[in-house]
């Protein structure tokens, strides 16, 4: 079984129900869904059609609401244009498109200059003269000449680094901090739509630190709902910030390709290793993200530094990894995530487990009771943990250890199966929850042996709560022992 898990960013090359099953028969775990694009009825649809096919293959399928966030884009014009050395650029902040009295381009003898709009006013007041900025994935490079330090003014600009750029591609300033909220109002009404739809994880865009989360953490909560967030770390203070915001999300993403504008993407591995090494000590799941398997884009096959990129990330420990254009609008999406199983498999295989230890994981009862768990699952003889799981903590901790067995999550609620489909090594079934923990654990091995998870003369581990196995508090662990014909004959 294959236990780093697969996120995929549905898009116009995966939208339609054929591919979607296609890419769940291949492995994916989570469909993301990235509100930066589209809009919101086509985000219904798409959700929809996303819960017939879970239905389909009845198993549970996550969906993943990644927020646009304070992302500063080009505004709209009418053609890409190739940027030359030296070419002058002024950028008409607060303009979403310029009016007819701006040429876009405007030719001088030894150099252009190019009128180009920026939809965020505020850009040009939060920059200073000399100034980088990024645009297209830092593709192109300028430099910034005059800066009126005012709100929806005029920034001179000249290019360092040529390149094309096209409407509404992508800017970055590295080292200013724009002063844009995490949480926008496009973000507010996009998390409303999430948890409407009943998402399973929203994601949080360009966290900087844990004030940046309490607005979705409030949307949540006002709507009574405990959707887990997630929080992007694409921007350097967050780096800085990242215990506080442990301390108050769900889940992280190494969210690496705005890091690699934002930081110089020498600095990307290390700080890759260290944000995964401290999520993993809280005992959160960790998500690698961005060009993963990049050149599958265009090719069947991918490249051997990819392939090794992935079992990099596995080594160090990460719990998910996510294809973005590669299944978005990529020509292989359904290969993107074959090759990306394939490789996945293969390598957690020749790798020992590691084992972690969520050191300062809330929770510290469960914590204790899972780590006893998972050292007992360490013998020998243990073919399968077995842990029920309300709302998903017992899951979560158990599968933060790393066990060397199969984990299998029961529960009574879909929502946790979906919960769980970001955690390393889960796989989740559910289960009728009995009066006495012992009966519900039975329900349980049963339905495993039926579709023969379990063998006859198997031994068991169980983390569960009494006296209710799944609603009661986590606190008990037992050892069960199957006969030759699958029956339970002994539990201590
Ligand atoms: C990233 O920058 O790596 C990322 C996942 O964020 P975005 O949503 O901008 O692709």
């Amino acid at each position: 079984m294959r236990r780093t898990r697969i996120i995929g960013t549905i898009g116009p090359a995966s939208d339609n129900e054929g591919t979607l099953e296609a890419l769940v028969d291949a492995g994916l775990n989570i469909a993301r869904l990235n509100y930066s694009h589209g809009d919101l009825e086509q985000k219904t649809e798409l959700i929809q059609k996303l819960r017939k096919v879970e239905f389909k293959f009845g198993r549970p399928l996550g969906i993943l609401a990644d927020l646009p966030g304070p992302k500063l884009r080009l505004g709209s014009f009418s053609k890409s244009i190739k940027l030359s050395k030296n070419d002058i650029v002024n950028l008409h902040c607060g303009n979403e498109k310029l009016s007819g009295d701006f040429k876009l381009i405007e030719n001088n003898n030894d150099s252009n200059t190019y009128n180009i709009p920026v939809s965020y006013g505020g850009l040009s007041e939060d920059l200073n003269d000399g100034d980088a900025i990024l645009i297209a994935d830092g593709t192109v490079r300028l430099n910034v000449e005059k800066s009126p330090n005012k709100k929806d003014g005029l920034v001179n600009c000249k290019v360092i680094e040529p390149g094309v750029i096209s409407s509404r591609k992508g800017v970055n300033v590295p080292g200013t901090l724009v002063s844009l909220p995490s949480v926008g109002e496009k973000d507010l009404f996009s998390i409303k739509h999430a948890l409407e739809n009943d998402v399973d994880f929203i994601a949080v865009s360009y966290v900087r630190n844990a004030k940046d989360l309490q607005p979705a953490v409030e949307a949540i909560k006002n709507a009574e709902k405990y959707t887990p967030i997630i929080a992007k770390i694409e921007h350097p203070a967050a780096i800085e910030n990242l215990d506080e915001i442990l301390d108050l999300c769900n889940g992280i993403m190494v969210a690496r390709g705005d890091l690699g504008v934002e930081i110089p993407y020498e600095e990307v591995p290390l700080v890759q290793e260290k944000i995964i090494a401290k999520t993993l000590e809280r005992g959160l799941p960790v998500i690698v993200a961005t060009q993963v398997l990049e050149s599958m884009i265009n090719s069947p096959v991918p490249t051997r530094a990819e392939v090794t990129d992935i079992a990099n990330s596995i080594r160090q420990g990460t719990s998910a990894l996510m294809l973005s254009g590669e299944t978005a609008s990529g020509k292989y999406p359904i290969e993107a995530v074959q090759t990306m199983s394939k490789v996945c498999a293969h390598v957690e295989q020749g790798l020992e487990t590691m084992s972690s230890s969520p050191a300062l994981a809330k929770y510290r009862a469960t914590r204790a009771v899972a780590h006893a768990g998972v050292t007992l699952s360490e013998e020998e003889n243990i073919s399968r943990l077995l842990v029920a799981s309300q709302n998903g903590n017992a899951a979560r901790l158990v599968s933060a250890y790393r066990p060397k067995c199969p984990i299998t999550v029961f529960t009574n609620k879909i929502e946790t199966m979906r919960k769980n489909t970001i955690l390393w090594g889960v796989e989740s079934i559910m289960v009728e929850e009995e009066e006495r923990s012992r009966s519900t654990i039975l329900n349980a091995i049963k339905i495993l042996f039926d579709d023969g998870k379990i063998q006859p003369n198997d031994v068991l581990v169980s983390v569960s709560g009494s006296p209710k196995a799944i609603s009661g508090p986590t606190n008990t662990v037992r050892i069960f022992k199957l006969n030759s014909k699958g029956e339970v004959i002994i539990d201590e």
